[in-house]
């Protein structure tokens, strides 16, 4: 056994006092986003009906790059940060690469999962903003059991609509948000005009994150005093998450090394732009100009390898503002895949925004590629890593391979943004062979797309 350091945590003072506002320091800023019924570019102004202000705020902030991150926030850090950076060396064994890889470890949150990160904030600033009631969705139910955690710790009610196929494969993520208080619909639900459209359109209707996002906001406009709330996606989400990586850049300090690469999977975008928004400022500062940036995203959901850069929704019924992203179309129909936190049809306008300029790349894993890594990785480091952190497992393995057959020994970053505890239905049909592949055809993408062009 080696006697390396193979975990770095840091004081609880080093804990960081500031989010990183990526959008203040990209050359190319993302473009705006816009009314939907206008089409004119946003104010933060025109969000305060739907998110509390102090989000709203942060979502449109392109001026200041560092915000600074409330008191009683960073005291609910506190109870789980810094997250560890570990030293996977059981998983340098395992390929025999001659790569170091790192991983971020944001499962040891109280609810398993990067998620908490930015609920917190969120839950803080509605209560800040006299909010009583706020909604969500929830796809795989990371969020909404983050945000059932932090709405209880701040004293507000919550309403999560489920996506219908995560409320059935899932049970247990229900369980948990019901035990910490909040009130769980399957989506699509009878109770919003948004769910019986589709429902009446298609009534064995399975569910997605589009139609969900429809439900809850739709609840949250019609009840006083309450507002909605994302997991990702949006940029004050992101925003919130970067504590990930501006802990990492500490960490790796301490380890010594600067990552070649940085790796996360890739739902909505938080969790990468958590993890790499503090490394790619570096990049953009010209200090690590070869730092390369890879999102995870499966393959049977691929908007930033396969989708188009548009204007689109962010919703299935077209409430949301419009995005400019990376999309598969707002009525794209995912395949049933266990990641169901990567089961998303569009990406943020900030990752777009970098992909499309070049300054980070994107890798898609097919659904057993991601279950395949997920297991070796179990029996190097102990862990069950979440389905959706597996694709970042698998990204980085292709990766570690490589640094092998060409002899070279990388630094590798990876994000494990969750753990795959209440997941164990989907591991026990990859152990008995009952999973599959879902590719999708360009015939089949080009359909979903075909409906994209909104602004015309
Ligand atoms: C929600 C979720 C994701 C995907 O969301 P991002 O916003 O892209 O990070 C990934 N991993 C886990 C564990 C999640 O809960």
């Amino acid at each position: 056994m080696s006697s390396k350091t193979k975990r770095f945590i840091l004081p609880e003072d080093e804990i960081p006092e500031q989010w990183y506002n990526i959008q203040a320091e990209m050359v190319n800023k993302p473009m705006p986003l816009l009314h939907p019924a206008t089409h004119k570019p946003l104010k933060a102004e025109d969000l305060y009906p739907i998110f509390n202000e102090a989000c709203s705020d942060q979502e449109l902030n392109q001026t200041d790059a560092w915000i600074p991150i409330p008191e009683e926030v960073r005291d609910m850090y506190k109870y789980y940060r810094s997250t560890p950076l570990v030293r996977a060396y059981g998983l340098e064994k395992a390929l025999d690469t001659p790569a170091h890889i790192y991983f971020k470890n944001e499962s040891v949150s109280p609810v398993g999962s990067h998620k908490l990160n930015s609920a917190i904030a969120q839950a803080y600033y509605c209560k800040q903003e006299g909010i009583t009631n706020v909604t969500t969705e929830t796809g795989a139910g990371q969020w909404g059991a983050a945000m059932s955690y932090a709405a209880k710790v701040f004293g507000l009610d919550l309403a999560v609509y489920m996506v219908k196929v995560s409320y059935q494969q899932k049970p247990y993520r229900r369980s948990i948000m019901q035990t910490f208080g909040a009130q769980v619909t399957a989506s699509p639900s009878m109770s919003t005009r948004a769910g019986k459209d589709i429902l009446t359109a298609d009534p064995n209707c399975s569910g997605s994150l589009g139609c969900a996002i429809s439900e809850a906001i739709e609840l949250a406009q019609a009840t006083p005093h309450c507002k909605y709330v994302l997991g990702s996606v949006l940029s004050h989400v992101s925003l919130h998450q970067t504590v990930i990586g501006l802990e990492a850049e500490k960490q790796m300090a301490m380890a010594g090394e600067y990552p070649d690469m940085v790796i996360a999977c890739f739902g909505g975008g938080s969790n990468f732009g958590g993890v790499s928004f503090p490394f790619l400022r570096h990049k953009i500062d010209g200090t690590h100009t070869d730092t390369r940036f890879i999102a995870a995203e499966p393959s049977s959901c691929p908007k930033l390898t396969h989708g188009k850069f548009e204007y689109d929704f962010g919703d299935e019924s077209g409430y949301t503002p419009l995005m400019p992203m990376y999309t598969l179309g707002h009525n794209f129909k995912p395949a049933n895949i266990h990641a169901g936190g990567l089961r998303y049809h569009g990406a943020g306008t900030i990752v777009s925004q970098l992909l499309k300029d070049g300054l980070m790349e994107a890798a898609d894993i097919p659904q057993l590629e991601s279950f395949q890594a997920a297991t070796l990785f179990a029996q190097a480091e102990g862990i069950i890593p979440a389905p959706e952190s597996s694709h970042a497992i698998a990204a980085t393995i292709r990766e570690a391979l490589k640094c092998k057959t060409e002899g070279k020994s990388k630094v590798i970053l990876f994000n494990l943004s969750g753990h795959g505890l209440i997941d164990m239905t989907a591991y026990d049909m990859y152990l008995s062979g009952d999973l599959q592949n879902y590719t999708l055809t360009d015939e089949e993408i080009a359909k979903y797309l075909k409906d994209v062009d909104v602004l015309q």
